[in-house]
C-alpha cells in the first residue's frame, strides 16, 4: 500500500483525536452508518435460511484459500484460454508497471475506472497521470473523492463522510457546474438526482474518450477464467465494455473455485453491503468480445496482485482477515468507525477489517497503533456474514506489537512484576512522593502513553498500597 506523509496510520492517534471533535463529521457518519445498517438489518431479516446461506458464503471463501494456488493457477489457464492476458505482480509497484505499460501499449491518453480499493492500495491513478494519461473515476462517489483530492473513506461508500451540500460546493468550484437549468450556479440545496445527473453528464464524454478501461475485480472464477463484478450505477459495465482495452486488477484471494461458490457469495454479498438480494448489475466477463458480439473490450488483461498477502496466509490466525470480501458492514457496526470515519485511520482500507488488513499489508512501524484503536466489543465479529472473528485478529496483532518492541516502560513493569520485593521498594518510594500516583507519570522524558493512561483514568483512592491490603487481608484469613 502506498502512502503519503500526510495520510498514513502513523498518526493514526493525532487524526483519530481530531475526528472526534469534528461534530459535523460525527452527524454525517451517525446519519450514513445508520442508514446502511438499516436497510441490512430488513434486507437480512427478509434472507429466509441466512445463516445456511452465511455459512455457504464462508465455505466458499474457505475453499478458496486453502486450494489458493491450485486455483490461481486454473484461473490463469482458463483465462488465458479465453483470450485474457493473465499477469501476476508480485507488489504494488510491480503491478503499476503492468499497467502502465499496457496504457503505454495502447496509446492510452484517457483512462476510466471503476470503483477498486486494489487500485488504491498500489495507488495506480498518481503513477498513470505521471505518464500523462487523465484518469476518471466513474463511481459516483469516487468521483467526488477524486474531484475532492482525498482517499476513500468507506471500502463501498466511498464519500460516506461527505454531505450533500459539500458535493454541490465540490461541483461548483471543480466542474464550474451551473444547475440543471444551466442558468444559474448550483446551489448547496441541490437534491442528490440533480447531483447525480450532473455528474453522469460530466462522466459521459470520458466513456466514450477512453482508451482504456480499469477495474476491480469482486470474484474471480477459477472453473471458467471469468471475472465477476457488481455494481448499482452501470459505470462499471461502461468502463468494461466502452474502450477498447480492459484491465481488472485483483488481490490474490478474490479467487472462487466454481460458479457455484460464486453465487454462493453474490447472495450473501449485496445483502451485507447495501441490504439489496441483488446488485443493479452483476457483470460476468470471461474474455475479450468475440466475433459478431456487439460490445465488449478488444483486449482484456488480468492483474494478480499479492502485496504481502502470502504472508498473511502463513499466519494461521491471521489469515482469517483473506477471507474478507468487503461489504463494508464492519465499518458501519464500528462505534470507532462511527466516531471517527476512515480517514483517521490514515489507510485506504478503514473501520474494523481496515485495521487488520492495514496492519498485516503496511510495515510494521507505521501500524502500530491501528489494532489499539479497536475496544474488543465485537460488533464487528457479530455483524461479519462470514464470520471473521476480528477482536481475534485485533489481539493477535496486539501481541505482534508488544512482542516486535516491549520498550522501556514494558520492560520496566515486567521486571518489577518478576521481583515483588522490587516492586514494593519502586512503589513504596513512588508513593511517598506522589500519593495518588497521577503527577509522576507526567515527569518530562518518560513515556507520553503514561500520562494519557492517568488522564482518561480516575482510579479509586486508596487508603493503602493494594499489596498491603492483601497482605492484611491474607494475615485474617491465617494465611502466608
Ligand atoms: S470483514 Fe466481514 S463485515 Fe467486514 S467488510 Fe469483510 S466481509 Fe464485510
Amino acid at each position: 500500500m502506498v502512502l503519503t506523509s500526510t495520510f498514513t496510520p502513523r498518526n493514526f492517534r493525532e487524526q483519530s483525536e481530531k475526528a472526534c471533535h469534528d461534530a459535523t463529521l460525527r452527524a454525517v457518519l451517525d446519519h450514513a452508518t445508520r442508514y446502511f445498517m438499516g436497510k441490512r438489518g430488513v434486507a437480512l431479516e427478509a434472507f429466509a435460511d441466512r445463516d445456511t446461506h452465511f455459512a455457504r458464503a464462508r465455505a466458499a471463501r474457505l475453499t478458496a484459500l486453502s486450494r489458493l494456488p491450485d486455483l490461481l493457477e486454473q484461473l490463469e489457464q482458463r483465462a488465458t484460454a479465453a483470450g485474457t492476458k493473465v499477469h501476476w505482480a508480485h507488489d504494488a509497484a510491480q503491478a503499476r508497471e503492468i499497467v502502465a505499460g499496457i496504457a503505454r501499449g495502447c496509446g492510452a491518453k484517457v483512462v476510466v475506472k471503476g470503483k477498486s480499493m486494489v487500485t488504491e492500495e498500489i495507488a495506480l491513478n498518481p503513477a498513470l497521470e505521471a505518464d500523462g494519461i487523465e484518469v476518471w473515476e466513474t463511481d459516483l462517489g469516487e468521483f467526488i473523492v477524486q474531484l475532492a483530492e482525498e482517499p476513500p473513506s468507506h471500502i463501498i461508500a466511498p464519500c460516506i463522510h461527505k454531505s450533500r451540500a459539500d458535493v454541490a460546493a465540490l461541483f461548483r468550484e471543480k466542474l464550474g457546474l451551473a444547475g440543471l437549468s444551466g442558468q444559474e450556479d448550483l446551489e448547496d440545496s441541490a437534491s442528490i438526482p440533480e447531483l447525480t445527473l450532473l455528474a453522469r453528464r460530466a462522466l459521459r464524454e470520458k466513456f466514450l474518450a477512453a482508451d482504456l478501461g480499469v477495474t476491480g475485480v469482486n470474484i474471480a472464477v477459477a472453473e471458467t477464467g471469468s471475472v465477476i463484478l457488481v455494481e448499482n450505477e452501470g459505470n462499471i459495465r461502461m468502463s468494461t465494455t466502452c474502450p477498447p482495452v480492459h484491465v481488472a486488477i485483483m488481490s490474490l484471494e478474490k479467487v472462487a473455485a466454481s460458479l457455484e461458490d460464486a453465487a454462493d457469495i453474490l447472495r450473501v454479498l449485496p445483502r451485507s453491503a447495501t441490504g439489496q438480494k441483488m446488485s443493479s448489475y452483476v457483470s460476468v466477463l470471461t474474455g475479450p468480445r468475440r466475433s459478431g458480439e456487439l460490445d465488449g473490450a478488444r483486449e482484456t488483461h488480468l492483474v494478480i496482485l499479492d502485496n504481502g498477502r502470502s504472508e498473511i496466509l502463513a499466519d494461521a490466525v491471521l489469515r482469517e482477515a483473506l477471507l474478507c470480501f468487503r461489504c463494508g458492514a464492519c465499518l458501519n457496526s464500528c462505534p470507532v468507525y462511527q466516531t471517527i470515519g476512515g480517514h483517521a485511520y490514515g489507510s485506504v482500507y478503514s473501520g474494523p477489517i481496515g485495521t487488520l488488513l492495514s496492519s498485516l499489508l503496511l510495515p510494521a512501524k507505521d501500524t502500530r497503533d491501528l489494532p489499539f484503536g479497536c475496544t474488543l466489543c465485537g460488533a464487528c465479529k457479530k455483524t461479519c456474514p462470514l464470520g471473521i472473528d476480528h477482536p481475534k485478529l485485533m489481539l493477535r496483532l496486539r501481541e505482534r506489537v508488544c512482542a516486535g518492541s516491549p520498550g522501556l516502560a514494558s520492560a520496566a513493569h515486567t521486571f518489577l512484576a518478576l521481583h515483588p520485593l522490587a516492586y514494593r521498594l519502586v512503589m513504596g518510594a513512588a508513593r511517598a512522593v506522589d500519593p495518588h500516583l497521577n503527577l509522576l507519570p507526567r515527569l518530562p522524558g518518560l513515556p507520553s502513553g503514561l500520562a494519557s493512561f492517568v488522564d482518561s483514568r480516575q482510579p479509586p483512592e486508596l487508603k493503602k498500597p493494594f499489596t498491603a491490603q492483601l497482605r492484611n487481608a491474607r494475615k485474617k484469613r491465617g494465611g502466608a
